[in-house]
C-alpha cells in the first residue's frame, strides 16, 4: 500500500530530516511530513539566515576598517535588500540540497500538516492530504518564538526572530527585548551595520549560563561598540503612537526608549499542541515531550527529538538525537549522551563553550584548576586586528580531566570542536598541552591555556 511506512517523521527540521535520511539508510520505508519548508527553523528562520546576516555585516565592518590593513576602499555603504537577497539565496540552495538528499536516500517528503490519530495512523492536511499508516513515529515538530503578555506587543512595529529575517528596510534604531543568544546575535548584526541598538534584559547579566568571565568581557565589548544595555530591567509596555516607545523599569525607575522597531527575543515555545498527542495518551510537560535516553516517549514506538523535547535547543543536538532515534527505530540500540555538547554564540568575537563553567565545576565538588590565555597575546589574532577575548580551560586538579572550555575569540566556534573531541576521548589537559598546534593560528590559544594549567605558559604576558 502506497501510504504505509515503517517510520513517519513529523517535521523536516535538522532533527526530522536527519532522522528520515538515517532511517532510510538503515533500510526502512520512511516518510517525512513538513508543513512549511524542509530544513525547519534552523535553515529557514534560525542558524543559517542569521549567520548570513552576521557575515554580511562583518564584511561591511572589514571593508570600513580596510585602511587599518593597508587597503584603500572608497565610501563604503551597504545595500540591505542585497544582504537579505544573499541570505535568501544561501537558504534556498541549502534547502534544495536537503530535499535532494532526503529523496536520494529513498525517503518520501509529504507536504502538509501531520496529526496523530493513533500510534499507527497519521492524518495529513494541507497541500498533500492523505492518511498514513505507520509502524513507528518520530515527532520532530520543533519550536516557535514566545511572546510574553506585554501590552502593545501585537503592534506591527514589534517583530520576533522570524519576522525580523524578512525585513525589507534596515531600521535605524532597534530595541531588543532579551539579552540571550538570539538577542545578542541580532544586536551584533545591526550594530555592525552602524545602527543604534538597545538591549533590555531582565537578569543582572546578559547570556545567562555562559561563564561569568566570558559574559562580562563580551558585555564590555558590546558597550565599547556603542550598544546600550539595560540589565535587571523589565519591559512594561510598547507604545506606538507617533513614535514607537519601549517602556521599561530599571530598579523601580520607569524609562523609555524610542525606536523604529522592537525585537522580542525572550525564548521559544515547543510545537506540541494540535498534533494529536492526546490521542496516544502523551501529556507534555510545560509543552515539552518527555523522552528516555533512546528518545522514545512513554508510548512504545513513538519517539521525539529536537526542540520539542526541550533537552538542549540547538540544531546539532536535534540532528544527533535524530541519528540515535533512527537507529533505535531500526532496532539498533543506541543511547543519547549530552555530556559533550558545544554551544556557540556568533558575536564579534565569537563565543564557544563546552562542558562545565568554572562555577559549575566547583559547585559539583571538583577541585578545579583553570588555565587562561588572552587573545591579545596571539599572533594570528593580532594580524586579523581582532585582539579581544580570552580562553579558559577548566580541569580537575587531581586527574587533569578537562571539565570544560570557554572561548571568546575570533573563530571560537570552529575551534571548540578540538575540545569536544578531547573531552569525548577523555584526554587530559597534559595531552592537549603536548599536542603541537599549527603556527600562526588562533588555535594556539588552546595549547597556551593548557600550558597555563600546568603553570608553564611560555607566551602568557
Ligand atoms: P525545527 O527546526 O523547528 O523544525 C521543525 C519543523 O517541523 C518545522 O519546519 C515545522 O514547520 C515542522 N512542523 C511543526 N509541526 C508540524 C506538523 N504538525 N506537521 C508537519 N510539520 C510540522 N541552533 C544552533 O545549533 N546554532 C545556531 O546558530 C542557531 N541559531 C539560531 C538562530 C535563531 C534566530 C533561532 C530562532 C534558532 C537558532 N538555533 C540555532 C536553534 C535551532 O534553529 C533549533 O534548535 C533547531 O532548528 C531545532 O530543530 P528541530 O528539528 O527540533 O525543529
Amino acid at each position: 500500500m502506497g501510504n504505509k511506512y515503517d517510520l513517519t517523521v513529523i517535521g523536516g527540521g535538522p532533527g526530522g530530516y536527519v532522522a528520515a535520511i538515517r532511517a532510510a539508510q538503515l533500510g526502512l520505508k520512511v516518510a517525512v511530513i513538513e508543513d512549511k519548508q524542509m530544513g525547519g527553523t534552523c535553515l529557514n528562520r534560525g542558524c543559517i539566515p542569521t549567520k548570513s546576516l552576521l557575515h554580511s555585516s562583518e564584511v561591511y565592518q572589514t571593508a570600513k576598517t580596510g585602511l587599518d590593513f593597508g587597503i584603500v576602499v572608497g565610501d563604503v555603504q551597504f545595500d540591505f535588500g542585497k544582504i537579505i537577497a544573499k541570505k535568501d539565496s544561501v537558504v534556498k540552495r541549502l534547502r534544495s540540497g536537503i530535499e535532494f538528499l532526503v529523496k536520494k536516500n529513498g525517503a518520501t517528503i509529504i507536504n502538509g500538516l501531520g496529526y496523530i490519530k493513533d500510534k499507527n495512523t497519521i492524518e495529513v492536511t494541507g497541500k498533500e492530504p492523505q492518511t498514513i499508516t505507520t509502524d513507528k513515529i518520530i515527532i520532530a515538530t520543533g519550536s516557535r518564538p514566545s511572546r510574553p503578555p506585554i501590552p502593545g506587543l501585537d503592534s506591527e512595529k514589534v517583530l520576533d526572530s522570524d519576522s525580523l529575517l524578512d525585513l525589507k528596510n534596515c531600521p535605524d534604531k532597534l530595541v531588543i527585548i532579551g539579552g540571550g543568544v538570539i538577542g545578542i546575535e541580532f544586536a551584533t548584526v545591526f550594530n555592525s551595520l552602524g545602527k543604534d541598538v538597545t538591549i533590555i534584559e531582565m537578569m543582572d547579566e546578559i547570556l545567562p549560563g555562559v561563564d561569568s568571565e566570558i559574559s562580562s568581557t563580551i558585555r564590555k565589548s558590546l558597550l565599547k561598540k556603542g550598544i546600550i544595555l539595560y540589565t535587571s530591567s523589565t519591559v512594561l509596555s510598547i507604545e506606538t503612537k507617533k513614535e514607537t516607545e519601549c517602556v521599561f523599569k530599571t530598579n523601580n525607575v520607569e524609562q523609555r526608549e524610542t525606536c523604529d522597531l522592537v525585537l522580542v527575543a525572550i525564548g521559544r515555545k515547543p510545537n506540541s499542541e494540535g498534533i494529536g498527542l492526546e490521542n496516544i495518551g502523551l501529556v507534555p510537560e510545560k509543552g515539552f515531550i518527555n523522552v528516555n535516553d533512546k528518545l522514545e516517549t512513554s508510548v512504545p514506538g513513538v519517539y521525539a527529538i529536537g526542540d520539542v523535547t526541550g533537552k538542549v535547543m540547538l540544531a546539532h543536538v536535534a540532528s544527533a538525537q535524530g541519528l540515535i532515534a533512527a537507529a533505535n527505530v531500526a532496532g539498533i540500540a543506541q543511547r543519547m549522551n549530552y555530556s559533550v555538547v558545544p554551544g556557540c554564540i556568533y558575536t564579534s568575537p565569537e563565543i564557544a563553550t563546552v562542558g562545565m563553567t568554572e562555577a559549575e565545576a566547583i559547585k559539583q565538588g571538583n577541585k578545579v584548576k583553570v588555565g587562561r590565555f588572552p587573545v591579545s597575546a596571539n599572533g594570528k589574532s593580532m594580524i586579523m586586528g581582532e585582539t579581544e577575548g580570552l580562553i579558559k580551560i577548566v580541569t580537575d586538579e587531581t586527574t587533569g580531566e578537562i571539565l570544560g572550555t570557554h572561548i571568546l575569540a575570533p573563530r571560537a566556534t570552529d575551534m571548540i570542536a578540538e575540545m569536544c573531541l578531547a573531552m569525548k576521548l577523555e584526554s587530559t589537559v597534559e595531552e592537549i598541552s603536548n599536542t603541537i598546534h599549527p603556527h600562526p593560528t588562533v588555535s594556539e590559544i588552546i595549547m597556551e591555556a593548557a600550558h597555563d594549567v600546568e603553570g608553564l605558559c611560555v607566551h602568557k604576558p
